[in-house]
């Protein structure tokens, strides 16, 4: 796996922020806002862009929401909080984006929309503009064709929630340029996150990792095991931060059982779909996790 997958641990690398004034992200959804507000918060400028005003007031307010809880907990005064929400910009318009050093598409998981929106944002960045997808599971490669300067895209994948998750992958495509990668390897660090370069394949690394114990949690509740007590296990005693019926409904049922798939597809005799999947259970009576308020457990 590794010898396929991995291609290096970042280690020495010398961090250049100022080279990033203005990033750029699309889409103001649990992704696109978590990364803007990450951004902000280590001083870097960002401008968070949307289809809707909706969505943009939502992203906008996941951010002053994880602010004002950090201001509570005396990390950061009221000022401090006020300066770093003015670091983003909510736009609906693409000529926002024409100052931007590094580009994040975060929409929705659908490689038409992706592709469509890629190429609508080259005609607006400036040439030496970076565009990178946070895509989970869709070929870096294939998205790379919907653009002209395919050598400076990539891959930019980070984990929910975005403020926590210290990983970020980093994919190329068989067209990135050693620029492109260096200049997303500093954006990651300049974000306070660890970056792994990784080429393109199904489920990238985590979830070549991730789906085999997935399905190995699937497969003890076939057997009749109690998901409370495998995740109290899992957190409790093995000390995992989560354990994995609390982690699917945080990542959401919907794009856990569209990863799945992606990966019973990249490698069918290794990780098959299972005849009884309660991940695709859950996925068809909607119960998504927490943006439903149900999955595994209810939420309120
Ligand atoms: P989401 O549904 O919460 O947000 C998507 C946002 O994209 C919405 O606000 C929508 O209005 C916006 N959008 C749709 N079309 C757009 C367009 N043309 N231009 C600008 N904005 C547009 O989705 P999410 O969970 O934030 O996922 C976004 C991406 O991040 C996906 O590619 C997903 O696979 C990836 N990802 C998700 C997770 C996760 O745990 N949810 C983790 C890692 C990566």
């Amino acid at each position: 796996l590794a010898d396929q997958c991995i291609k290096s641990k970042v280690k020495k690398l010398v961090v250049t922020p100022q080279e990033i004034n203005n990033a750029a992200v699309l889409g103001a959804g649990i992704m696109g806002g978590g990364i803007a507000y990450q951004s902000a918060c280590k001083n870097i400028a960002i401008t968070l862009k949307d289809i809707n005003q909706e969505a943009l007031d939502l992203g906008m307010s996941h951010a002053c929401n994880l602010l004002e809880k950090q201001v509570a907990r005396g990390k950061i005064t009221a000022a401090q909080m006020g300066k770093i929400i003015c670091k983003i910009n909510p736009s609906l318009d693409y000529a926002s984006l024409n100052n931007a050093d590094i580009i994040v598409e975060a929409v929705v998981e659908n490689p038409n929309v992706k592709s469509q929106v890629l190429a609508e944002v080259e005609k607006h960045v400036n040439s030496n503009c970076v565009i990178t997808t946070n895509t989970s599971t869709i070929s870096i490669d294939l998205l790379a064709e919907s653009l002209d300067r395919k050598d400076k895209f990539c891959g930019m994948h980070f984990f929910n929630p975005v403020h926590r998750m210290p990983l970020v992958e980093i994919i190329r495509s068989k067209y990135s340029s050693e620029d492109t990668i260096n200049k997303v390897v500093q954006y990651s660090l300049a974000m306070g996150k660890s970056p792994i370069i990784v080429n393109d394949c199904p489920g990238f690394f985590v979830n070549r990792v991730l789906f085999p114990y997935l399905a190995a949690f699937n497969q003890l509740l076939v057997d009749g095991a109690d998901f409370i007590q495998i995740d109290k296990v899992m957190e409790q005693e093995f000390g995992w931060p989560m354990g994995p019926a609390y982690l699917l409904d945080v990542v959401g049922l919907d794009t856990a059982y569209h990863a799945q798939r992606v990966m019973a597809s990249g490698y069918p005799h290794r990780m098959p779909l299972a005849e009884t999947n309660i991940i695709h259970e859950l996925f068809e009576q909607n119960n998504l996790g927490q943006k439903t308020n149900s999955g595994f457990y209810l939420y309120s």
